[in-house]
């Protein structure tokens, strides 16, 4: 019964698995899933996702989300993140207020976000946040620390069978990036956001995009949120930012990255005039 930390504890020790540290930032992070593992998971939900979301067939969201998710996807390579991608962005038909990105290079935008940005800019920010909780591997970790949370209390329960703890690893990992898989989300987890604001905001400024756009964006959403309304817009607002809480944390983070970037984009700009 004691398997999976023991399991888990062999391989750390065999130096399998274990620490990493997130190039762009320097942090230190636990990690007991493999890359393979999350792609394979990533692939396989998004697969789902499209069997049981509609498609948007809007010319003019698709053509926005692809020319900003293109120009993010060369930032993110030429940062040598998921080498392995296949990668892929999709319009979904709905007036959900949100966007995600799956291992395995797989983006989902909906069409309620889509309303919401008031440029390629702030499209460019969303899109860079979300794909750089991936880059980073935030849902790995969020898996390796509950199961290691978890093992304990689960030593006095019957173990749980291999198949039972791939769903549990699966869930964790996906509602780390925003699809909540049973309808969960976790709680946000303040270094994830802050580690995706500053890598994403890296990505949209090397594509071309500008920094100071996260400061409208996320200016407007915490201006939208308010109120506890549980129907409308601000209702599908606040339901999203309860994992992204634009936060005056946060924006002050943003308001003062957004200048470190401003010669990174202006330079980048000029490639795609
Ligand atoms: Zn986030």
């Amino acid at each position: 019964m004691k398997t999976y930390l023991t399991l888990a504890l062999s391989l750390l020790m065999l130096g399998m698995v274990g620490c990493t540290t997130v190039s762009e930032t320097g942090r230190r992070q636990l990690l007991l899933t493999s890359p393979a593992e999350e792609s394979q998971q990533g692939l396989a939900a998004f697969a789902d996702i499209k069997q049981s979301e509609k498609v948007s067939t809007d010319a003019k969201a698709n053509t926005q989300v692809q020319r900003v998710g293109t120009r993010i996807r060369d930032s993110v390579i030429k940062s040598h993140a998921m080498p392995d991608a296949q990668w892929e962005f999709v319009v979904f038909d709905s007036d959900q207020v949100n966007a995600f990105a799956l291992p395995g290079g797989k983006v989902g935008v909906y069409t309620g976000l889509l309303k919401l940005v008031s440029s390629d800019d702030e499209l460019a920010i969303v899109m860079g946040h979300e794909i750089a909780h991936v880059t980073s591997r935030h849902g790995g970790e969020r898996a390796s620390q509950a199961t290691l949370a978890n093992t304990a209390g689960q030593l006095g329960q019957a173990a749980l069978g291999a198949t039972q703890y791939s769903d549990t690893t699966k869930n964790l990992i996906l509602s780390a990036y925003g699809v909540g898989a049973q309808g969960t989300l976790l709680a946000y987890s303040r270094t994830h956001e802050s580690e995706a604001d500053t890598i994403g905001m890296k990505f949209a400024a090397e594509a071309g995009y500008d920094p100071r756009a996260a400061v409208t964006f996320w200016k407007k959403m915490a201006a939208q949120s308010g109120g506890g309304q549980t129907s409308g817009i601000s209702a599908m607002i606040a339901k999203w930012t309860s994992t992204h809480p634009p936060d005056a944390e946060r924006i002050a983070n943003l308001e003062k990255l957004a200048p470190k970037y401003q010669a990174v984009y202006e330079q980048a700009k000029l490639q795609y005039k």
